[in-house]
């Protein structure tokens, strides 16, 4: 547990929290802002990207916060065009810089880009990472099962996690056994579905049932189905209350209702095609 939130153990005994902070689309000027609301409120694992071009906003936050270092866990992604051995060791420095650390918890190979077939390579790079001790845990975002087991046949370490669109919408079953298989980790982006979820009747009639909000009712169907989960808002009541989500319990007829909602809906590029 770190605060109230449930710890996952990873692959290499790594615990990350359940529940992050995600600061997709927030410009770097106002990340610092959010990022520090959401330290404020209790969260303290924090999702970014290079590509996002907040780093340097998420770096001021952590720094103003005064927490120790060990009470963060902090994510951070490798960009497509960095993509490569060597370019992508350049690129990990440049993010270390503008988050202002030593070491990040997880990095993440953003997209596998298929056309570009390099992210075999890349993952070499993330071993290296790893071995000297600047990454905590080494993991991969966007992932199909056979980009994943590209990586199972041509290296020793498995990624601790893939970072995919997850949401009712969107349930990702196949995948979701494959990680369990093979003792990789399952991290939900767009866990809201950017929103596009939480006017279902299925979930806003548990909403009023339990007296909890939308929002909150998704987050806790992935947590009990073991995802990791990094809802974003730049919104302070509603950052406070996607972590007040360890109070109730959704029941087996409420997570097969939401089960019956899965559609295919992708708010996100399509991995195989993204490039
Ligand atoms: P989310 O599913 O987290 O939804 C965010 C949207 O929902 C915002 O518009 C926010 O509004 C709104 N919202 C948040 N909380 C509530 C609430 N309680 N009630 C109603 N509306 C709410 O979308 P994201 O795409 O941001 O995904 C989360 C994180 O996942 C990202 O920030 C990023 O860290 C990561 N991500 C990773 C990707 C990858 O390729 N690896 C791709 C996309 C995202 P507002 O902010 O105005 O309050």
């Amino acid at each position: 547990m770190t605060g109230n939130v449930p710890t996952v153990k990873l692959n290499n005994g790594v615990e990350i929290p359940q529940l992050g902070f995600g600061v997709f689309q927030v410009p770097d000027d106002e990340t610092t802002t959010a990022v520090s609301a959401a330290l404020e409120a209790g969260y303290r694992s924090i999702d970014t990207a290079a590509i996002y071009g907040n780093e340097a906003g998420v770096g001021r936050a952590l720094a103003a916060s005064g927490l120790p270092r060990e009470d963060l866990f902090v994510t951070t992604k490798l960009w497509n065009a960095d993509q490569g051995h060597d370019a992508t060791l350049r690129a990990f420095d440049a993010s270390l810089a503008k988050l202002g650390l030593d070491h990040v918890d997880l990095y993440l190979i953003h997209w596998p880009t298929p056309a570009r077939d390099l992210y075999a390579d890349t993952w070499k790079a993330l071993e290296k990472l790893a071995a000297d001790g600047r990454i905590r845990a080494a993991g991969v975002s966007n992932f199909q099962p056979s980009h994943l087991q590209r990586l199972l046949d041509t290296s020793d370490l498995v990624p601790a996690v893939n970072q995919v669109e997850l949401h009712p919408g969107l349930q990702q079953a196949e995948l979701r056994a494959f990680h369990t298989q093979h003792g990789i980790a399952t991290e939900a982006w767009s866990p809201l579905a950017q929103g596009a979820v939480l006017n279902d009747p299925e979930i806003t009639a548990i909403a009023d049932r339990t007296g909890k909000s939308p929002a909150q009712v998704v987050l806790r169907w992935h947590l009990q189905l073991g995802n990791i989960v990094i809802p974003k808002s730049v919104t302070p009541a509603r950052i406070r209350q996607n972590l007040d989500v360890f109070d109730f319990t959704l029941t087996d007829d409420d997570m097969a209702a939401i089960a019956a909602t899965d559609r295919g809906l992708r708010t996100g590029p399509d991995p195989d095609e993204f490039n």
